[in-house]
Order: C-alpha cells, then sequence, then structure tokens
C-alpha cells in the first residue's frame, strides 16, 4: 500500500493506493495489449468521444480534484486548479487537433501513388513525476489515447491519488500501475510496451533510456532544467517584472522543471537587484498552508526533499517574503536568494528543484551567455532588457528548447500559439502538433511501384532509387 501524507500536515494521511508489484505489471500490461487491439480498430471519432466525456467529468469533479491535488502535493490551490483546468483544456485540444493530425495524407509523385498512414504503437508506457501529476500525465495519455494506442500509466508514488482518480474518470483502455522505480522498469521493460513516454529527473531519465534503448522501443524523454534567467544592463527592475521573477521561481516551492533556477545580472547592478528582489518577494511570497487564501507558496513534496534544500542555504543567504507557516506541521523550507555563490556551487550547478535561489553578478554578455549555456539540460532560459529586439536577439543565442522574453515560464504551454520546444536533453517531443505525431507512427504505403531495374538514370537524375 503506498499512502500519501499531507507534506503541509505530514500526520495527515490524505490517502492510499495499491502499489502494483513488479510481478504484477505484467497481467496489466497483457490485458492493455488485449485493449490495444479493440482501440486501434475504433473509428477515431469514438475515441476522441472518450476523451471528451473525461473531459467533462474532469471539469465537473475539478474543486474536489483540486483540493485532493493540493493536499497531496503541498500545490497551492490556485495552482492546482490551474493545473487541473489546463489538463481539461488539452483534452479539449487533443479533440480538435487529432484528426486532421492522424488523418492520411496522399500524393501522386507520377510515379505512383503514395499513401501515408498513422498507425498507434500498441501499449505505451506513461512515466509521470509528481510535481504536476495531471497535466505531464495528461501530455502523454490524450494523444496516446487519440492516435489509437492503449495506455498504462504510473504515477510518481509522491503523487498518487490524483491521477488516479483521473485516470478512472478517463476509462476506455487507460491503465494505471503504482509503485517506484522497480514498478517503472517492470513496465518500460516489458515485450508489450511499444513506446515509453517518461517525464522526471535525469536520474530516472538515463534509467528508462537505457531500458528502453536495450529493447530499441522508442521513448519521449522530457527531463528537467537548470533555467538561467539573464538580466542585460538596462533592464528595469520594476515592480511588475520583479515580482513576475520571484513567483516564476517560487511557484511549487521551485519544484517546477521550467522555474526560473539560477539568475544572472550585471555585476554593477548587482546590489540594487538584491534590494528589489526583496521588496517584490515581501510584496508576492507568502509561505504557508497551500489551502489557505493569500498563501502562494507551500512545502516542499518530502522530508528527504527538505533535508536537500536546507543543505543549499549556504553562503549570503536572504530569507523571502512572509513565513507564516508552522515549520514543524509540515516539510516548510524558509524561500531564500543565496547572494554570489561559487558558480561552481552545486546550487548553480545543478537543478535544485527547492525555493532556494541563487543570484551572480556578470561582467560581460558573452561570459554570461556561456554561463547560461553551460549544462546537459537545455530545458527553458529567459532573457530581460528594456528594448524588446535586444533581447530577442539575445533570446537566439540560448540552447534550450523554450526562450522567454521579460518573463519566465509563463507562455511556454500556450494552447493559442502551441509549439513545442527541443530540449538539449530531450528526446522526442511532446506538447502541440509534434506531440501528437510523437504518439502515431506512420506507415507510407506506395502503390504501384513503378521502379524498372535497368531501365536507366532519366537526364537530370533519377526522381526515385530503392533503397
Ligand atoms: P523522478 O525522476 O524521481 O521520477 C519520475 C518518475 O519516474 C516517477 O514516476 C518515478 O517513480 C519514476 N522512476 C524513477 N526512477 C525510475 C527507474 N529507474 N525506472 C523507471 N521509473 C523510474 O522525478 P520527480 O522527482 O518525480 O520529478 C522531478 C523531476 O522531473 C525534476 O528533475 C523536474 O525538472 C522534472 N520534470 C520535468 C518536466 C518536463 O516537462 N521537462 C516536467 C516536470 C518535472
Amino acid at each position: 500500500m503506498i499512502r500519501r501524507e499531507n507534506p503541509a500536515r505530514v500526520s495527515e494521511i490524505v490517502g492510499s493506493v495499491a502499489q502494483t508489484p513488479a510481478a504484477e505489471v505484467d497481467a496489466v500490461v497483457r490485458a492493455a495489449g488485449a485493449d490495444f487491439r479493440r482501440w486501434a480498430a475504433t473509428p477515431i471519432d469514438e475515441r476522441l468521444a472518450l476523451l471528451s466525456r473525461g473531459a467533462d467529468a474532469i471539469e465537473a469533479a475539478l474543486g474536489e480534484l483540486s483540493v485532493l491535488l493540493s493536499r497531496e502535493t503541498g500545490k497551492v490551490l490556485g495552482d492546482c486548479r490551474g493545473e487541473i483546468g489546463f489538463a481539461v483544456r488539452y483534452l479539449r485540444w487533443v479533440v480538435d487537433h487529432a484528426p486532421p493530425a492522424y488523418a492520411d495524407r496522399e500524393v501522386d509523385d507520377g510515379l505512383g501513388r503514395l499513401i501515408r498512414q498513422h498507425k498507434p504503437y500498441g501499449v505505451v508506457a506513461a512515466i509521470t513525476p509528481w510535481n504536476a501529476p495531471v497535466i505531464l500525465a495528461m501530455l502523454k495519455i490524450a494523444p496516446a489515447l487519440a492516435a489509437g494506442n492503449a495506455v498504462v500509466v504510473k504515477p510518481s508514488p509522491l503523487a498518487p491519488l490524483t491521477l488516479d482518480r483521473v485516470v478512472a474518470l478517463i476509462g476506455g483502455p487507460l491503465r494505471v500501475v503504482h509503485g517506484g522505480a522497480a514498478t517503472g522498469a517492470a513496465l518500460v521493460g516489458h515485450d508489450l510496451v511499444r513506446k515509453v513516454a517518461f517525464t522526471g529527473g535525469a536520474a530516472g531519465g538515463r534509467a528508462v533510456a537505457a531500458l528502453a534503448g536495450d529493447r530499441l522501443t522508442p521513448a519521449v524523454l522530457e527531463l528537467g532544467g537548470n533555467d538561467p534567467a539573464v538580466f542585460l544592463d538596462d533592464a528595469p527592475f520594476d515592480d511588475a517584472a520583479m515580482d513576475r521573477l520571484v513567483m516564476a521561481t517560487f511557484a511549487t516551492s521551485g519544484q517546477v522543471c521550467m522555474a526560473a533556477k539560477r539568475l544572472y545580472v550585471p555585476a554593477a547592478r548587482l546590489p540594487d537587484f538584491v534590494d528589489a528582489y526583496l521588496a517584490a518577494a515581501a510584496r508576492v511570497l507568502v509561505t504557508g498552508d497551500p489551502l489557505a487564501d493569500g498563501v502562494t507558496m507551500g512545502p516542499v513534496i518530502s522530508a528527504e526533499a527538505r533535508r536537500a534544500a536546507e543543505a543549499l542555504r549556504a553562503g549570503d543567504c536572504r530569507d523571502l517574503g512572509r513565513f507564516d507557516a508552522e515549520p514543524e506541521a509540515g516539510y516548510f523550507v524558509r524561500p531564500a536568494l543565496v547572494v554570489s555563490p561559487d558558480p561552481r556551487d552545486p546550487l548553480v550547478a545543478a537543478e535544485q528543484f527547492a525555493p532556494i535561489v541563487p543570484v551572480l553578478g556578470y561582467q560581460d554578455e558573452d561570459a554570461v551567455l556561456a554561463a547560461a549555456n553551460e549544462g546537459e539540460l537545455g530545458l527553458g532560459a529567459s532573457v530581460w532588457s528594456a528594448d524588446e529586439d535586444r533581447a530577442v536577439a539575445f533570446a537566439r543565442r540560448f540552447e534550450a528548447g523554450f526562450a522567454f522574453v521579460n518573463t519566465h515560464n509563463r507562455t511556454g504551454m500556450s494552447l493559442r500559439a502551441p509549439f513545442g520546444g527541443v530540449k538539449r536533453s530531450g528526446w522526442g517531443r511532446e506538447y502541440a502538433g509534434e506531440g501528437l505525431a510523437e504518439y502515431a507512427q506512420t506507415c507510407v504505403i506506395h502503390a504501384p511501384a513503378v521502379y524498372r531495374p535497368g531501365a536507366g538514370i532519366p537526364a537530370g537524375g533519377p526522381d526515385a532509387y530503392p533503397v
């Protein structure tokens, strides 16, 4: 049994789910394999109708699901409502966009008909992290089911409850297994799994990629980030910008893949920046019970996460915002800005996934760009300037899947401009049109084949060649 405590009030057990031992994963995947044969033969309209009904059911339960999500993760209630509401909108977006994305395309190239057909893979294994469990699972579940795959999802044992409910509300060829790395590995390594979709940290990603690679199973990996936010020398430290920046770091207690995790400021402006940042935190950052009105930051997810966060509070460490939490009741960490740490310090060099953020002074733009582009993750980055064109020119030089101007992680997943960036560490893409394409394989039918061996090469070169 996996029992989940409320990270804001650890004496309170929010709920429990039955753990799926690795030995039982086989039966679940076999059942999913049987689902798959029926589901792949089901017309796309019927498949999408299941997703529409799922969206309606989740929306109807949004209030209750949001409270459950807040209680199991420690995320503030408004963010939980936002996450689940976005998952509903994403489901509906897939319903609208899947038919053209998965439609056949036929051309006659003069040598014959070419028909490009989209086919599901089979059973998709979806392995998801705890920090946004509903939307991150939905980015896999919705397109995978729309394309005709069956899905087995394995949530993080740190946040299994809301996703378990959401899976039941969608139904159809969607199953869930619960457990940690061993359950995940049994799923990824199963013979009937034909596509792996993983979101999580680098260590889990490496293990999953190795297992999938060994079986030649295609995989999508969405990994972590150590996003830099670079202030150019003309960037204003006005209240609105600084408020945005503070929440871009401390939403979900800094446990967001695309949070602003390292701040870079011209060295001469560092003291002014620190003053402005502390003032912004005093305006917008309130640590406390995530279900309480006015609280903008809850606890971290676990005792281990709290220990790791506390270890990062070193050097010139400035406490931030108002701390209204009872520190002993839950896994609360005082949010902090660490001024001018050593760039080799783990707080700067690795993803902290905690409410402690470093700020470093820099001398020139080329040097700060090189520092910003360091690391294996390359998920997101932001640049701040009074001159948007200058900022966009700088943003073009980031090595990251998403680059933001004068904000951070506010528009990365906009359904109005749905593009999915490719991260340096990413394998495959999720989200938007590219994310739909990930869950279907293409088969090209050639009819008729007209290549005649020995017929000679036409003037200007061949238009076809058997490779
Ligand atoms: P994690 O890697 O510890 O766990 C993610 C999932 O993988 C969990 O379900 C876990 O049980 C499973 N898992 C771990 N090791 C495994 C193994 N060897 N075999 C199979 N399954 C395994 O990550 P987490 O702590 O849940 O989430 C935090 C990380 O996820 C951060 O690094 C964060 O940046 C990243 N993240 C990335 C994105 C993105 O879209 N790029 C979004 C959210 C979070």
